[in-house]
């Protein structure tokens, strides 16, 4: 099947979950109330999605705070008690971050409980998502490594562990989040894209790396009017990553400064193209999605090509959300029609 859909990753928590429409929401239960919680809303996550026609689902990220410190809350060897301030991809914004004060190791399983929940809800392709290990350090403060790629490296190691642990429970595609990859495009070449590749190391599922310009926050939005009439950071990093292990490239194309052409340096990946966009709460029509699917078409094979949202929609509405996935549901299924 021609055009096959899926979300970046996360969808907006329900109110009784966590406040709505902020990223770092805290949340609204604790213990096994909070549990339960982010066990209903995971089922919800996946449900939604296959009602609008998604077809390789996640769960929607409801269980972790943060794309990032989800998963670090289950890494010994950081500090959280001790948050301190740091400039985050290239002090684009501040953030208050916890410090690695120690080798890093796994406490245990990070992500089983959500991953065996969505797969029991769905008999739909499952994705999951873990931030990138050059994601990760550039979201954290180092105490002990004192080295950057050293730090990353131990990242990727554990990223791997429980990728094959995930892999176990019965995902179909890891996906590792790099929006640090469109600011540090000399350490992508340099050690990123290794970095990378350790982490998916040994994986017999798909794997997949997203690259955005991020979520539709105020902080982006302002770094994104900075970058020019075209957004050419692709150009760097997809040679690079074209020639690696990893198979999939999540991308934003709608509403984007980035010229289309520029995936013509993608031959060997699968491309998961954003025809919708985070940034704004203009519900897209089919006919939108299309056309973007159409304008990917002129420039990657048909059959390479995957229908995805820009980034995730963590902060968004819900409401306006779920418009989103139905549009990308229904303009997927035209483009089929159209170009099939
Ligand atoms: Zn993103």
């Amino acid at each position: 099947m021609l055009f096959p859909t899926t979300i970046a990753g996360s969808l907006p928590k329900p109110e009784w979950l966590a406040e709505p429409n902020i990223l770092w929401a805290p949340w609204k239960a604790q213990g096994d109330e909070l549990a339960r919680a982010k066990r209903d809303a995971t089922v919800l996550a996946v449900k939604i999605q296959e009602d609008a026609g998604i077809d390789i689902v996640t769960e929607g990220e409801q269980a972790r705070q943060h794309f990032v410190h989800g998963f670090l809350e289950k890494i010994e060897g950081i500090d959280f008690a001790h948050k301190v301030e740091m400039g985050i991809r290239k002090d684009r914004y501040k953030a208050m971050v916890p410090q690695v004060v120690a080798p890093l190791q796994l406490k245990g399983r990070v992500h089983a409980g959500e991953a065996l929940t969505a797969r029991a809800h769905t008999r739909n392709r499952l994705k999951f998502t873990l931030p990138g290990p050059m994601t990760i350090i550039d979201t954290i403060s180092d105490q002990y490594y004192g080295d950057r790629v050293k730090m990353a490296f131990a990242f990727a190691e554990l990223l791997n562990q429980e990728a094959k642990a995930l892999q176990a429970d019965g995902v179909d595609m890891i996906q590792f989040d790099e929006p640090a990859f469109n600011v540090y495009m000399d350490e992508v070449r340099d050690w990123g894209i290794k970095a990378l590749e350790r982490a998916a190391e040994g994986l017999t599922c798909a794997t997949a790396v997203h690259i955005c310009y991020g979520y539709g926050i105020k902080a982006n939005t302002d770094w994104k009017q900075t970058l020019g009439s075209e957004w050419r950071q692709y150009e760097e990093t997809f040679p690079v990553i074209d020639k690696s292990t990893i198979q999939q490239v999540a991308i934003e194309c709608r509403n984007s400064k980035v010229p289309i052409e520029l995936l013509g340096a993608l031959p060997a990946k699968i491309v998961q193209a954003g025809v919708i966009d985070v940034a704004s709460d203009e519900v897209e029509t089919p006919e939108d999605v299309v056309q973007v699917i159409e304008a990917v078409a002129r420039h990657v094979p048909k059959s390479n090509i995957i229908a995805t949202t820009n980034c995730g929609m963590a902060p968004m509405r819900r409401d306006i959300a779920e418009a989103k996935l139905l549009a990308l549901g229904a303009g997927a299924k035209l483009a089929r029609q159209r170009l099939g």
